[in-house]
């Protein structure tokens, strides 16, 4: 994959920059800003460098429409905060606003083009409607910088059919990622540990499936465990379960003992009578969760059990929160998890937006792990081993 560097001279060139700038917006007020952050570096890169840069990103799922709830506006006003320099917006994605904002541009100079999803070319399954949509992209630029991890799982005409249209290199935030989880999938030092947690066993299938073949240890909490608990027999109560996934799961289990992988489960938990922020709870053993409760943490002895499993590791990739780390009271587990990856002193890598969000939620320092990845579909799907069409567009 060539490199901003490999670019060349980029002064007064128009470059093209996909970004993930998918954050959590309520009201026009934005939530978690990560991912605005991880994309700072490349644009002002490149801005540093004279080059006169249109970002484009998308927000949510307006599915082909027109939908002011989905402006990229918000966006643009932090994205400018944070960058230090003026973003100038255009008000639609290839037409008139775009056009202009593009043709206005001066050498250093960064705007933004509205949500990519507002045009239905932009995810369409379609080849030819989603290449119309990329020839106006496009022709806004000269050059091409793919940068948004977070959606280079997809197809889209942003990620994937822009690239084959235009010189193009990969960002500095795609080039780190790759590193990342090149160094997770090729030689790990070992001890190497996974832990995997999060709402749905059925979004993690394909990476225990491809994990179970590397790693040393499989750490299993959050929702998912529950699957694996009923599938050696215990019953879980009003926890998390999905029935549809129980011989996949004894699939995994036998597979693990054959391949000498060490998985982990939890052997206590935090079960509540029901699902909310101040639910009565109890610590009750793993294997004898009453009827009428929830599993929505583990338990203080399955905390002490997975640190003392992280604690002489030599790399570790974490996905998916321990509990319900919204809630204070079901967060303890998530919090012990990411504290042991912080003391482990391992090659530790964070996967998954909500795990990423949880670390920054907790007040834990994000430098205190080695790398915390802004894309969770993303690499999820690389560390399954699939090919990524936004990655695979970047290769020559
Ligand atoms: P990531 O985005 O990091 O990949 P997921 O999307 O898979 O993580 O899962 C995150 C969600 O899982 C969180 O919203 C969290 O509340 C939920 N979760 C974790 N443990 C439980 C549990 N025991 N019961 C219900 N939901 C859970
Ligand atoms: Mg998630």
């Amino acid at each position: 994959m060539s490199t901003i560097d490999d670019l060349g001279d980029v002064r007064g060139k128009r470059v093209l920059v996909r970004s993930d700038l998918n954050v959590p917006l309520q009201d026009g007020v934005i939530g978690d800003d990560g991912r605005i952050r991880a994309s700072v570096p490349t644009i002002n890169k490149l801005a540093d460098k004279g080059a006169r840069v249109i970002v484009c990103a998308h927000l949510g799922r307006p599915k082909g429409q027109v939908k002011p709830e989905f402006s990229l506006a918000p966006v643009a006003e932090r994205l400018g905060e944070l960058l230090g320099r003026e973003v100038r917006f255009a008000t639609d994605t290839v037409g008139d606003s775009a056009r202009a904002t593009a043709d206005a541009l001066q050498d250093g100079e960064v705007a933004l083009l509205e949500n990519l999803r507002f045009e239905a070319g932009e995810t369409s399954k379609d080849d030819a409607e989603r290449g119309a949509f990329a020839d106006r992209l496009a022709a806004l630029a000269e050059l091409y910088v793919g940068d948004g991890f977070g959606a280079v799982h997809r197809k889209h005409a942003s990620v994937y059919d822009v690239p084959q249209r235009l010189p193009h290199a990969a960002g500095g935030l795609i080039a780190a990622e790759v590193d990342v989880l090149r160094r997770l999938t090729g030689e790990p030092a070992r001890p190497y540990a996974v832990v995997l947690g999060g709402a749905k066993v059925s979004d993690k299938l394909g990476v225990i499936a491809n994990l179970l073949g590397k790693v040393d240890r499989l750490i299993v909490g959050g929702g998912m465990a529950y699957t694996f608990l009923k599938a050696q027999g215990h019953e879980v109560g009003n926890s998390l379960l999905q029935e549809d996934q129980l011989d996949q799961v004894r699939g995994f289990i036998e597979e693990a003992a054959k391949r000498d992988v060490d998985l982990v489960l939890p052997v206590d938990v935090l079960a509540a009578t029901e699902f909310g922020p101040d639910a009565p709870h109890e610590v009750v053993d793993a294997t004898a969760i009453p009827a009428d409760r929830e599993g929505l943490d583990i338990g203080p002895r399955t905390r002490e059990l997975f640190a003392s499993k992280l604690a002489d590791a030599a790399t570790v990739f974490w996905n998916g929160p321990m509990g319900v780390f919204e809630f204070d009271a079901f967060s303890g587990g998530t919090r012990a998890v990411a504290e042991a990856l912080i003391a482990s002193g391992a090659f530790t890598v964070v996967g998954g937006g909500d795990s990423a969000a949880a670390v920054r939620r907790l007040g834990l320092p994000e430098d205190g792990f080695s790398h915390i990845s802004t894309g969770g579909g993303a690499s999820l799907e690389y560390l399954e081993g699939k090919t990524l069409p936004g990655l695979s567009a970047l290769e020559d």
